[in-house]
């Protein structure tokens, strides 16, 4: 049997509050396309940066040919010839193609010739590792005139430059149509029957079928397990990226739906272009909805456009007091809805400033709305968030920095309770935050909705962890393709159906 080229083992790597990747390994062979195989979150990129040297492990070794590697800068893995394309072309488009390739390594003339750049010898070079790829393009026309799909193989030819044993490409689909794709994927095929060993990284079911020999699946930080692809059905695959659902649902949780209330919310044909197909949905009184599917299924779109964060371009939205389209999430707020996006690094927590500044961000914001509230008041109010939802710090003051990752989401939690919305979306809310945590937060979302005196708040409930969806959730809406394609009562949730509804081949 053939030993790996590279070989990943005990990987860990935390950042301030979130366990990112937990004793994860992963095993590359020459010769064969690797798919790492994950949900949003999962860890793929991270694992990926820290094979790159953009990372330092936290613990783990990596071998490269059996000898311990420790990349602690992109340039070392280079040398060592572990090539990466990341998901954004990074080059220049008005740089020729030739120069787009050799960049940063020019080949010069000798210092008889005045050690400036060999200008032929770019050109040459440069068809040289494109004939590799069988892509015959002008070398000297600016990268600008190509298609993008051109685009990203100029990008994989500049990484297959100097000789590579691994080539990894972090979701390199995203951008292309079916037709780039197609060509793309001839070029990586070739490249894999000269013996390179290529990982692939994405979360298309259908390209990784099309494409890969061996998978990987990551779900929460951690390696869910390493298949051949053709011993893998497309259900077990889901089933593996998604988590299987519990056996049964915890006995703490009374199992039949509350009786719920009047709608609060609706969409009606609530769509946008490339975004999301024309959606109806209904929101009740008290009500936990959940969102299930897969990255890409609509299930963030359905949310922006909820929010306003996007704005529709077909369709509109009700709530009790009007019916119209969102063109900020402003007007969205004004309406009572508030979003807690899974964007917690770049719309969340806020680290250098305390808890309590954090918890009353949101309603400071809007507080040109209402009356306003006294300091003491405010800090009040805070202050009992924190004691309510069980947020653990030293004291309000405290960077929010400081507190662990489940605590972070509990106060970003908390800043959009202190609006008092009607309607409280939640996108990911338990991303990244270990398990006592998510199942704090998840009691926490349904004693939220499910008041005795009919007062509760309406909660969409957005998960990739589909056993959360199904413990949170009254209602489950499934999303595949950018359109629902199903939807569950709890008590009648049929948690097979759920996943053979997410894992269905698109239609033609
Ligand atoms: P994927 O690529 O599978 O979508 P990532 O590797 O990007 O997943 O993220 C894994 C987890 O680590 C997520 O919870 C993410 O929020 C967190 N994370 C990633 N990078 C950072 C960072 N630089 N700082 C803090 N948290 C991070
Ligand atoms: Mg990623």
């Amino acid at each position: 049997m053939t030993k790996p080229v590279l070989d990943l083992s005990g990987i860990h790597k935390s950042f301030p509050g979130v366990k990112a990747l937990t004793d994860v390994s992963l095993r590359l062979f020459p010769g064969e396309v690797h798919a790492l195989m994950g949900q949003n979150g999962a860890g793929k990129s991270t694992l990926i940066k820290v094979l790159t040297g953009l990372y330092q492990p936290d613990a783990g070794t990596i071998t490269l040919d059996g000898n311990p590697i420790a990349p602690k800068r992109t340039e070392d893995a280079q040398d060592l010839g572990i090539r990466t394309v990341y998901q954004e072309v990074n080059l220049c488009p008005n740089l020729s193609v030739a120069e787009n390739i050799c960049a940063g390594r020019f080949p010069r003339k000798s210092w008889l010739g005045g050690g400036r750049i060999d200008w032929a010898a770019v050109h040459t070079e440069a068809r040289r590792v494109l004939a590799q790829m069988d892509l015959d393009i002008d070398v000297t026309a600016p990268l600008s005139r190509y298609s993008l799909s051109v685009q990203q193989m100029v990008a994989i030819a500049r990484a297959l430059r100097i000789s590579a044993r691994v080539l990894i490409l972090d979701e390199p689909t995203s951008s292309l149509d079916d037709a780039a794709v197609q060509r793309l994927f001839t070029v990586l095929r070739r490249l894999r029957d000269q013996g390179l060993a290529i990982l692939f990284v994405t979360h298309f079911l259908d390209q990784t079928y099309a494409l890969a020999d061996r998978i990987t699946v990551m779900r929460n930080g951690e390696t869910e397990g390493e298949y051949l692809a053709a011993d893998l059905s497309r259900l077990a695959l889901v089933n593996k990226m998604v988590g299987a659902p519990p056996d049964q649902q915890p006995t703490r949780l009374d199992s039949r739906a509350p009786e719920t209330g009047a709608p609060v919310l609706k969409a009606v044909g609530l769509g946008r272009r490339g975004a999301l197909q024309p959606l109806d949905m209904e929101l009740k009184r008290g009500e936990v909805l959940g969102l299930a599917g897969l990255l890409g299924s609509g299930r963030t779109e359905a949310a922006r456009l909820l929010f306003g964060a996007d704005t529709a371009d077909e369709g509109h939205v009700e709530t009790e007091g009007r019916s119209g389209r969102w063109h900020s999430p402003r007007e969205a707020i004004a309406a009572g809805i508030a979003f807690c996006s899974e964007d917690r690094k770049h719309e969340g927590a806020i680290l250098d400033l305390s808890v309590r500044e954090n918890i009353l961000l949101a309603l400071q914001a809007r507080s040109g709305l209402r009356l306003c509230m006294s300091r003491e008041q405010q800090q009040a109010l805070a202050d009992d968030y924190i004691k309510r939802l069980g947020i653990k710090t030293a004291s309000a003051d405290t960077p929010i920095g400081q507190l662990s990752g489940g605590n972070q989401q509990k106060a970003l939690l908390a800043r959009w309770l202190a609006t008092e919305p009607a309607v409280l979306i939640l996108d990911e809310p338990t991303r990244g935050i270990d398990v006592r945590a998510k199942e704090d937060l998840m009691d926490a979302v349904r004693a939220l909705a499910h008041k005795e005196d009919g007062t509760g708040m309406s909660i969409l409930f957005i998960s990739s962890e589909l056993p959360e969806v199904l413990h949170c959730s009254d209602r489950v809406l499934v999303l595949r393709d950018r359109r629902a394609a199903g939807e569950y009562r709890r008590g009648e949730l049929d948690e097979r159906s759920v996943l053979e509804v997410i894992a269905a081949e698109p239609a033609a």
